[in-house]
C-alpha cells in the first residue's frame, strides 16, 4: 500500500496571492531528528503522529512533502518605531496550509529553515534555546484560552549554529490562524501598490472575517474587526501577566493571534514598568505600555487602509478610521473590566467596580507581590480565609473592605475564580533551567514544565514549585534576542 500522505495541504495562499511571496525551499541538513512532536495538536489536526515522528526531514524544511508549496512571505514592519520597508520570512517559510477536525484553516510554517531572499544579513536559521522556549510559551498560552500560535514539532538538524556560542541547530513546526501581519500590508501600502493591498484586506476578510465582506463598507469593518481582535488579546495578556517583549507591527497578527514569541515574559512581581528584553532599553514594549503600542500598531494599519476605505476622498476616510480606531481603549478596558471581575469573582456589574479592580493593582504595585498568586489568594478569602499576601496587617486592608461590600452584591464564588485564575504559568527561572537542560541533552524538566503548565488552573500534587517565585538569587531575569 502505499504511504499517504504526511499532509491534506489546501494552498489558498500560494494559489491566490502570487506577488505576495516567493517560492522557496529550506535548506539540506545534516541530521534533522523530531525532538518534540505535540501530539495533542496534531490529533486535533488529524496528522498522524507516529508518521510525524520519522519525518524529521520534512518539519526542518529539509523536503519538500507531497502537496506543500513552501513560500517565504514578504512583509514590512515598525521595529520599534522605526520602519523597515523589507522584511519578510528571512528564516522561515509557509509549508502550506492545513484543516483541522473541525475544517478550521491553518499555517503549516517552518522557522529556522535556512536564508531565503529576505535573510538580510542573517543566517536564516533557529537554534534550540529559542525553538523550545516558543513551543513553551505558545502551550502555556493555548490553556490559558489566548489566541496563540502552537508549537507541532521542535526539531533538531544537527548543526552547530553561531549565536553567541556554538548552539544546536533547531527548526520550529508551528501552526498559526495566518500569517498575515500588519507590516503585509505595510510592505504593500508602502510600495504604492494599492491593488495588492485590497487583494490582501480581501484575503484577510474571508479567512478571518468573513461576517464583513458583504458589508457596504467591508475594508473599514476588517479594521474594526482587527481592532476589536487585538483589543481582547492585548487584555487577556495583561490578565495574565504577560509581556510579549517585541511587539513591532510585524509581530502584531491579523487574526488577532499571539505570535513570534521572542525575549517574552510572564511577569513575577506585579510592576507595570517591567520590561524583560535586552533590547527595549526604553521600556517602548514594558507590560503596561503593551495597550497603547498596540494602539499605535493598529494607527499603522489604518493608514494602509485609507485608500480602500474611501478612494474618493481621503479626508473622510480619516475620520472614519480614526473613530475606529478610538475605539481600541475603550474595547480594551471593556475586555479588560470584564476580565478582572471573572478573576475577582465579581457577579454582576457596577460602577464602581473598575476603580476596584484597579486599586487591587496600585495596593500590589512596588511591594513584590507575585500577580499570579495574588487572585489565588484572593479565593482564599472568599473561603473565609485570609490567607498569603492577604494576611493582617497588609497592604490591601483597606481594599478588602471595599471588595466584600462589594462581594455582597453578586459573588461568583471562590471555584470560579480558581477556574479563571491560573495556578500555574511559565516562571522565567523555570523556563531559564529547562532549556539549560535540554541544551546539555536532557529533556526531563522541560517535560515536566509543560505538562504543569498545560494545565494552570488545576492545583497537581507534587507541583508546588511550580507555583512559586523566583528565588531571590535569581536576580532580574533578562531575555537576550539572539534567537
Ligand atoms: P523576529 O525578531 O524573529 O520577529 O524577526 C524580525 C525579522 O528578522 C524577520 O524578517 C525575520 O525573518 C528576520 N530574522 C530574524 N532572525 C533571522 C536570522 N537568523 N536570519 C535571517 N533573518 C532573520
Ligand atoms: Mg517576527
Amino acid at each position: 500500500m502505499p504511504d499517504l500522505p504526511l499532509f491534506a495541504f489546501d494552498n489558498s495562499f500560494a494559489r491566490e496571492m502570487q506577488g505576495f511571496f516567493v517560492e522557496w525551499q529550506g535548506d539540506k541538513v545534516p541530521e534533522p531528528q523530531v525532538l518534540r512532536l505535540n501530539r495533542g495538536l496534531a490529533e486535533q489536526l488529524g496528522l498522524d503522529a507516529d508518521a510525524l515522528m520519522g519525518a524529521g526531514a520534512v518539519l526542518a524544511g529539509a523536503e519538500v512533502p507531497a502537496g506543500a508549496q513552501p513560500l517565504a512571505m514578504a512583509y514590512a514592519g515598525h521595529q520599534f518605531g522605526g520602519f523597515s520597508p523589507q522584511l519578510g520570512d528571512g528564516r522561515a517559510l509557509l509549508l502550506g496550509e492545513i484543516l483541522d477536525k473541525q475544517g478550521k484553516r491553518f499555517d503549516l510554517h517552518l522557522k529556522g529553515s535556512g536564508r531565503t531572499p529576505f535573510s538580510r544579513g542573517g543566517d536564516g536559521k533557529a537554534v534550540l534555546g529559542p525553538v523550545l522556549r516558543e513551543y513553551l510559551f505558545g502551550e502555556a498560552m493555548a490553556a490559558l484560552g489566548i489566541a496563540t500560535t502552537r508549537a507541532l514539532a521542535a526539531v533538531t538538524t544537527g548543526e552547530q549554529i553561531m549565536r553567541d556560542g556554538p548552539q544546536q541547530g533547531a527548526v520550529l513546526a508551528r501552526i498559526a490562524a495566518s500569517h498575515l501581519r500588519v507590516g503585509t500590508f505595510q510592505f504593500f501600502a508602502a510600495r504604492g501598490e494599492l491593488d495588492r493591498v485590497r487583494q490582501l484586506a480581501d484575503y484577510a476578510i474571508a479567512r478571518h472575517f468573513p461576517q464583513v465582506a458583504t458589508s457596504d463598507a467591508p475594508y473599514l469593518r476588517l479594521f474594526e474587526a482587527v481592532v476589536d481582535a487585538q483589543a481582547a488579546l492585548v487584555a487577556k495578556w495583561a490578565l495574565v501577566g504577560f509581556v510579549h517583549g517585541v511587539m513591532n507591527t510585524d509581530n502584531t497578527s491579523i487574526s488577532g493571534e499571539t505570535i513570534d514569541y521572542g525575549p517574552c515574559a510572564f511577569i513575577d512581581a506585579y510592576d507595570p514598568a517591567k520590561v524583560f528584553s535586552s533590547i527595549d532599553r526604553n521600556g517602548r514594549y514594558a507590560y503596561g505600555n503593551q495597550p497603547a503600542v498596540l494602539h499605535w500598531n493598529l494607527s499603522k494599519l489604518a493608514e494602509t487602509l485609507i485608500d480602500l476605505v474611501n478612494p474618493a476622498d481621503g479626508d473622510a476616510a480619516i475620520a472614519v478610521l480614526t473613530q475606529a480606531l478610538h475605539r481600541f481603549p475603550v474595547l480594551y478596558e471593556q475586555y479588560w473590566l470584564a476580565g478582572m471581575r471573572a478573576k475577582l469573582g465579581l457577579q454582576g456589574e457596577v460602577p464602581e467596580d473598575l476603580a476596584l479592580a484597579q486599586d487591587l493593582l496600585h495596593a500590589a504595585e512596588g511591594q513584590g507581590v507575585d500577580f499570579t498568586g495574588l487572585f489565588r489568594d484572593l479565593a482564599e478569602v472568599q473561603r473565609g480565609d485570609e490567607v498569603g499576601v492577604f494576611a493582617a496587617p497588609s497592604v490591601f486592608g483597606d481594599w478588602l473592605l471595599r471588595y466584600k461590600a462589594r462581594l455582597v452584591l453578586g459573588a461568583a464564588g471562590a471555584d470560579a475564580m480558581d477556574a479563571v485564575n491560573p495556578v500555574y504559568i511559565l516562571r522565567n527561572h523555570l523556563v531559564e533551567a529547562a532549556l539549560a537542560d535540554a541544551a546539555r541533552g536532557d529533556m526531563a524538566a522541560f517535560d515536566r514544565l509543560l505538562a504543569v503548565v498545560v494545565r494552570p488552573f488545576e492545583v497537581q500534587a507534587g507541583a508546588e514549585a511550580y507555583a512559586a517565585p523566583a528565588p531571590a538569587e535569581f536576580g532580574a531575569h533578562v531575555t537576550y534576542c539572539g534567537t
